[in-house]
């Protein structure tokens, strides 16, 4: 019995014991749970901040470019509305100037986490953003014009007529994707869906297209419900009244029945005229930020045509 008793004791010791480890392993477990609820989530909304004010930074200092001296200030200016001090962060730029990249660090104490033997966390964000001009884009109309020196407001021809051709049976619609008339209308009315890019390679839609041309540049006129109609003194750049031409090398056309891409324009229209098979479209050539609506990627090396913006960027752009 003496012997038993004593087994009982040890047993009820054991289970005691126990019982304290696991209550034990128990609030470290509460404690861990605390601090990645509260702590983590602190960090996190600390970062999402600091990500958020590096963005509306780097994206205000890009416009200013290649100006690093406004770039900063910007920069500067947009960390500080947004709560960053100026210690907490680096503004940089590349050799060219094209892109600014906007870091920041700050550091989060912990409330939880330092039971566990951590006190505190580190919140860090960053943000490139350049300007350049377009290098590639959706929404462009099915018209190639040669590469040449244009002035911003006057007009210029967008697809010839019979008696201006750019070479033997090109007036300078393209065949996107599709050739043949459907698809050029397509085209015309409401822009290629898929994207063009500087260096594509794109054939031309021989002939002269005449109807098509027509009934596209017309459905485009009529579809601008502003009021007053667009015009070069006033106009919206979403308007269906606005195109996005691409700019060809005129140098590579010789004998061949593709065009290289080599940038893009936006031309207000102005009208179609012309009659039977001699359409010929012109446009007001403009200076302005993409349309909305339109997906598009910039290159700060790519030859300007006019239509550029600021944008962020990836690290790897
Ligand atoms: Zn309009």
């Amino acid at each position: 019995m003496k012997e038993l008793t004593g087994i009982f004791i040890k047993l009820k010791n054991n289970q005691s014991g126990a019982v304290l480890v696991i209550t034990a392993a128990a609030l470290v477990g509460m404690v861990g749970m605390m601090a990645m609820v509260v702590d983590i989530g602190a960090l996190t909304l600390e970062k999402s901040r600091l990500q958020n004010a590096c963005d509306a930074a780097a994206l205000a200092a890009a416009w200013e470019l290649p100006d690093t001296f406004s770039a900063r200030q910007k920069a500067q200016d947009y960390l500080n509305m947004n709560g960053v001090d100026i210690t907490e962060t680096t503004i940089s730029f590349n050799t060219e100037n094209t892109k600014v990249t906007v870091e920041a660090t700050r550091s989060v104490d912990f409330k939880f986490a330092p039971i566990l033997g951590m006190n505190d966390g580190t919140a860090k964000a960053k943000a490139i953003a350049a300007y350049g001009s377009i290098s590639g884009m959706t929404g462009v109309v099915p018209f190639g014009i040669p590469d040449q020196v244009m002035t911003f407001g006057v007009e210029y021809q967008l697809k010839a007529g019979s008696q201006d051709d750019y070479g033997p049976g090109n007036y300078g619609p393209l065949a996107l994707e599709l050739r043949g008339a459907d698809s050029y209308l397509n085209n015309l009315k409401h822009g290629y869906s898929g994207t063009i890019s500087v260096g594509d390679w794109i054939d031309t839609e021989p002939g002269n297209m005449s109807g098509p041309t027509y009934d596209g540049i017309t459905y485009r006129i009529n579809s601008c419900t502003h009021s007053p109609k667009c015009s070069i003194d006033s106009y919206h750049t979403d308007c269906p009244m606005v195109m996005i031409v691409p700019i060809y090398d005129p140098t590579l056309l010789a004998g061949r029945s593709q065009v290289k891409v080599v940038g893009f324009a936006a031309f207000l229209l102005k009208g179609v005229d012309g009659s039977g098979n001699d359409s010929r479209v012109s446009g007001c050539f403009l200076e302005m930020v993409p349309p909305d609506g339109l997906e598009f990627t910039i290159n700060p090396n790519q030859e300007d045509y006019g239509l550029r913006t600021a944008r962020l960027i990836s690290e790897s752009s």
